[in-house]
């Protein structure tokens, strides 16, 4: 989806009246202030980026997570410095980034001292696009990188049910004088969000993407989405990838796996509670200065080699764009946030 289909009736709102907009929602439902407003810029950010299956689109999944029971937004996560470059979060059933919010200051203390730092985080609810989280680390000149699982929605490489979150990651690179190369993705053909996109829309999604409550490969979205699955991006090597997700980000950080989250307690509930891990490195200390002379040489080769449009290249265009004339936010969505307002509706 791209920023660019705004309707006629379309309004176009400043990044700071977006946040205040989305974080009074989520205080109205019952999220404390820093919470509200770790998460509102989250997605307002997403929105402003052009991400839209992980920007405003989103609130209505908030709004019921929050009050379906299913996650703590008042949760204060406990961190624990089990090594020297090492970080146990226990995000005590919160959300994610208000735990990493946390924790960042801690993890920041022990790359200067270490050169790394991981940051492994369980017993966390994420519902954002990933980039967001790496992105800040890399204009400091770290590298960073970053796995989340969530629930399951998609079948592993010759299976027939959901298993596998979308699992995506996100690595981020600083560059010089530019904004830092960045690539996140969900480890799924197509983001559980775009796909829901298309059904919202009455859209078909593309060859590929799913197979139906009988395993057969399927274009419909509600068939994916009811009784099917999603599949894994590049057959059986995504699936891998998926598989390593599971283990970064669920064994290695004490979560549970995608296929142990159980929502049904919870109705209403649309996140996952999962985990997360995030690595921090100083490449300065391994390459000294250089590290950054290295990106523009790969990026230059790339361009070389005919790849014109890198990772990263379509949000920060967007991003652009909404700071000059502000995100586009059609009359139909601007009345459903405004909706989320009263403290009593229930999407
Ligand atoms: P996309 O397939 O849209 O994009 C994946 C990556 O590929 C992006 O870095 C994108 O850059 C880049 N890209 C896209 N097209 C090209 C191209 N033609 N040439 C070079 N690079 C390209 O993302 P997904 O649908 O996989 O994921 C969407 C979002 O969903 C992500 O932000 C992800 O973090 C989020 N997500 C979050 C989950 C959660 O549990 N919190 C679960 C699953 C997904 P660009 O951004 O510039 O287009």
């Amino acid at each position: 989806m791209t920023a660019e289909a705004a309707a006629p009736e379309t309004a176009y709102l400043h990044f700071d009246a977006l946040v205040d907009l989305l974080g009074r929602i989520l205080e109205v439902h019952g999220a404390p202030a820093d919470v509200a407003h770790e998460l509102a810029h989250n997605c307002a950010s997403a929105e402003r980026d052009g991400a839209l299956s992980h920007g405003v689109f989103r609130m209505p999944s908030y709004v019921s997570t929050l009050h379906s029971g299913y996650v703590d937004a008042k949760a204060i996560p406990q961190i624990d410095d089990v090594a020297p470059s090492m970080l146990h979060v226990d995000a005590r059933n919160g959300f994610a980034q208000p735990a990493l919010a946390k924790v960042k200051e801690r993890a920041l203390d022990k790359v200067c001292t270490q050169g790394l730092c991981i940051v492994a985080t369980h017993d966390s609810h994420h519902l954002g696009a990933l980039w967001l989280d790496v992105e800040p680390f890399a204009r400091q000149g770290l590298v960073a990188l970053t796995f989340v699982n969530g629930i399951s929605r998609v079948a592993p490489h010759g299976g027939h049910r959901p298993f596998y979150g979308t699992n995506p990651m996100a690595l981020a690179v600083p560059r010089h004088h530019t904004d830092p190369l960045v690539f996140d993705q969900a480890s799924s053909a197509m983001s559980y969000g775009e796909v829901k996109l298309a059904q919202d829309h009455g859209e078909t999604v593309p060859p590929g993407i799913g197979i139906d409550q009988a395993a057969q490969p399927t274009v419909d979205p509600k068939a994916i989405l009811e009784g099917g699955a999603l599949l894994p991006f590049g057959k059986h090597k995504g699936s891998s990838i998926s598989m390593m997700v599971e283990l970064m980000a669920g064994a290695l950080t004490g979560a549970a796996f995608s296929f142990q989250v159980d929502r049904r307690q919870h109705h209403g509930a649309q996140t996952s509670r999962s985990g997360q891990l995030l690595c921090l490195i100083d490449p300065t200390r391994l390459v000294g200065a250089g590290f950054p002379d290295r990106v523009e040489e790969l990026v230059q080769g790339l361009h070389d080699s005919g790849q014109a449009r890198l990772p990263g290249d379509r949000r920060y265009e967007n991003r652009r764009r909404s700071h000059s004339v502000g995100i586009p936010i059609a009359a139909g969505v601007r009345a459903r946030l405004d909706a989320l307002l009263d403290p009593a509706a229930r999407p």
